[in-house]
């Protein structure tokens, strides 16, 4: 129903899960290839364009080569980000550091990288300059506040901590020209998964508008403006994708009638999708282990949301479909839970689904950004693996589960045993 596929049968399942225990992620890398095409194709009506991938939505370096491999760059906010482009290959400009509250240490890491830094706040000028050095090429990140409309997930720009203001961001251009930079440009990012092109046409808007300011007003051209990530994606299966064609060509009508007229006709475009790009095309999956019946009806499974915490975080829908029953009428509803001691740790609430067997492979659609990589381990939860699809259709394991050794890794155990606490208790004055 509702065209959202699986790409591996139950009994291909059957087979790769005597290798790889559930759960795990699975990701489909012919699927992200293909669309990735399309979002180049779509953006070629530019100059000059660059994606740069949202690291922080899978960062997994397999992933990023496969990027790499057709043509991607990076979008980094910190310095183990960094270092995952840098396995990867993707270096020097193909990487973007947008990051905030950004310590020393990180901005050197991008200097030595050769990453484009986008800077956060106009303070951070003197801050890099004092730090790492001001770089030839600089990017700032503008918000916009109160002339851009809220969204659900980042909420209003006005509140929200990113970015300079409009007169900060003209006088820090200049500023960044007096110390020395060369190159510049501008970026800005209101939105997460926002469905409606409209939204993303106006961000355009504003960011051409203002490219043109600043040419009027300092003299500066900019060599690109990033577009920023945000673009959602059709987690309910009713709900129906940006596509890739109509959002090039609404920004390309809006490039040719701001910036063309204002001789900026050579600015390039960047944008740093995350979520639209691998989102769609990753799945977690796992096994129903227990079915309770109390006041509801419950589906127990082995993945919880240590694994994906977006259904428990932001009450997200993600599509839940039941390997093999795929056609099986929606006869049952069901809550489809976790193990952790949280009430939140529900993939799904009162669900409409086939009839669950324990042993049944329950399969989460869409977990394919932000998915594995907002995992954690409150509870002594351990993370599941991941594995990639191949285009030929073999299926490589790219992250191993954790292990309790894993969890246990960063206590000083050494120090545990001579750490005397008998018979002070008594001694101890109260806590607090
Ligand atoms: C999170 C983020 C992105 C990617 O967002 P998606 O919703 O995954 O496309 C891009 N740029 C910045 C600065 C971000 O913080």
């Amino acid at each position: 129903m509702g065209g959202k596929t699986f790409p591996l049968t139950k009994e291909r399942l059957e087979e790769l899960a005597g290798r790889f225990p559930t759960p795990f992620y699975l990701y489909d890398e012919a699927a992200i290839r293909a669309n990735v095409k399309k979002l180049l194709k779509a953006f070629s009506v530019f100059p000059s364009y660059r994606e740069h991938f949202a690291v922080k939505a899978l960062p997994n370096p397999f992933i990023l080569k496969v990027l790499a491999g057709e043509g991607l760059g990076a979008d980094c906010s910190s310095g183990p980000e960094l270092t995952l482009a840098d396995m990867a290959g993707i270096r020097g400009e193909a990487v973007m550091f947008s990051s905030n509250e950004t310590p020393a240490s990180e901005y050197q890491a991008a200097r030595r990288l050769g990453a484009v830094i986008n800077l956060d706040d106009i303070t951070h000028i003197e801050y890099l300059e004092k730090h790492a050095g001001i770089p030839e090429l600089v990017s700032c990140r503008y918000n916009p506040g109160p002339l851009k409309g809220g969204n659900a997930i980042i909420g209003k720009p006005e509140e929200a901590k990113y970015g300079f203001t409009r007169e900060q961001i003209i006088r820090g251009f200049a500023l960044l020209r007096d110390k020395g930079a060369k190159r510049f440009a501008l970026h800005t990012m209101v939105a997460s998964n926002e469905l409606k092109l409209g939204y993303h046409l106006e961000t355009a808007r504003i960011l051409f508008e203002l490219a043109v300011e600043i040419k009027n007003k300092t003299g500066i051209s900019l060599e690109f403006a990033n577009l920023g990530g945000g673009v959602g994606i059709p987690y309910r299966p009713e709900e129906e994708a940006v596509d890739w064609g109509d959002l090039a060509a609404g920004v390309k009508k809006l490039y040719d009638g701001i910036l063309v007229p204002a001789g900026l006709g050579g600015l390039g475009i960047r944008t740093e999708y995350g979520r639209p790009i691998t989102g769609p095309y990753g799945w977690l999956v796992a096994r129903a282990v227990h079915a309770k019946s109390v006041y509801r009806e419950y589906i127990g499974l082995d993945a919880c949301m240590a694994d994906l915490m977006r259904p428990g975080l932001y009450g997200a829908y993600h599509h839940i479909t039941v390997a093999g029953k795929e056609d099986a009428p929606l006869a049952e509803t069901y809550d489809v839970v976790g193990s952790l001691c949280e009430n939140n740790d529900k993939f799904a609430v009162q669900r409409r689904l086939p009839k669950i067997d324990t042993g049944d492979f329950v399969i989460i659609h869409d977990a394919g950004a932000h998915g594995r990589a907002m995992g954690f381990n409150y509870n002594g939860k351990l993370r599941c693996g991941e594995l990639l699809l191949r285009q030929d259709g073999s299926v490589v394991r790219i992250r191993r589960p954790e292990t309790a050794e894993d969890y246990f890794a960063t206590l000083d155990l050494p120090a545990l045993a001579g750490f005397e606490t008998a018979g002070q208790g008594a001694k101890n004055p109260k806590p607090g």
